[in-house]
């Protein structure tokens, strides 16, 4: 098992958990290192460093920023960034921005398809106040009973495609890797198993993300499945790219897998911590 995960989220975007508790989980679980690495924003880092002290894990400031791609959505995560970098902080601001104006109109779209009051209804669930997203939406479409899980309502309403997506203009990739790199981060290509792209896509992003200075690409991840380890751990062979793993965790009851548990990256693969001055202690 591995003793580090680089993908979670708090409160400051979709997840359950504040930043400090979210700490306090990953350390009971036994991690020894934790990337938190909130939508779109840093605000949590802070007290999530506070946390990592009191528990004694190494925290690793994170970022997952949202990129469009060619018509794609790509999560592009930045580890060991500045987490008071101007160029960094600037960009998570514009992009947080267009949320806004994206929720009212997938409240419409909601709206058009019968369901009411999505607005204030995601708003319940949103302590950030520009961080509103589909995660927030899908919680209250759950309480109201139009889905019976938050997978339901991705494949009913908000997933691409689906009737109430609304296509929106994120960071490009290219700003996305830039912001992560000028702020002295590694960036990496979050859960590439959820793209829906083919072959010849995926080869043409991991190109054009390493020309951008990309570093690596999550392979170990719980949005893919076991053979998806393997199948990305080919991918980042073949690229040169590092390796990275990370739960992408949101809450207790609904992630895959829980935060700080997680099975070693298969081999032949360089992980993208292991220059890290944080895992020189680890102990796997
Ligand atoms: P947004 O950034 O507003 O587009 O929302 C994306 C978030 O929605 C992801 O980070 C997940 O938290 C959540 N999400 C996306 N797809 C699914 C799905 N199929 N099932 C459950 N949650 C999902
Ligand atoms: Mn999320
Ligand atoms: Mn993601
Ligand atoms: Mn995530």
């Amino acid at each position: 098992m591995l003793r580090i995960d680089l993908h979670c989220h708090s409160t400051y975007s979709d997840g359950l958990l504040f930043p400090g508790d979210v700490v306090a989980r990953a350390a009971r679980n036994g991690a020894e290192i934790l990337a938190l690495t909130d939508h779109d924003e840093t605000g949590g880092l802070a007290q999530a460093a506070e946390a990592a002290r009191e528990h004694g894990i190494a925290l690793i400031n994170g970022v997952e920023i949202s990129a469009s791609w060619q018509g794609h959505i790509v999560h592009v995560v930045g580890l060991r960034i500045d987490r008071e970098n101007g160029d960094l902080l600037d960009g998570l601001a514009s992009i947080r921005e267009g949320r806004l104006t994206r929720a009212e109109r997938i409240a419409d779209a909601l709206g058009k398809l019968g369901v009411e009051g999505s607005l204030a209804g995601a708003r319940k669930y949103v302590t950030n106040p520009n961080m509103i997203g589909r995660a927030h939406f899908a919680r209250y479409l759950v309480e109201a009973g139009y889905a019976k899980d938050q997978r339901s309502v991705f494949r009913k309403y908000l997933g691409a495609d689906k009737p109430a997506f609304v296509a929106h203009q994120w960071a490009s990739l290219e700003d996305a890797v830039g912001w992560i790199k000028a702020s002295g981060g590694d960036a990496v290509i979050a859960h590439p198993g959820r793209l829906r792209a083919g072959q010849a896509e995926l080869r043409a992003l991991f190109t054009e993300f390493k020309d951008l200075g990309g570093d690596g690409i999550e392979v170990v991840t719980g949005s893919h499945t076991t053979a998806q380890f393997d199948e990305f751990a080919t991918h980042a062979r073949k690229h040169e790219f590092k390796a990275s793993a990370g739960s992408d965790f949101h809450g207790p009851l609904e992630s895959v897998r829980d935060i700080g548990v997680l099975p070693d990256l298969p081999a032949g693969l360089t992980p993208i911590w292991r220059d890290w001055p944080e895992a020189r202690t680890l102990t796997h």
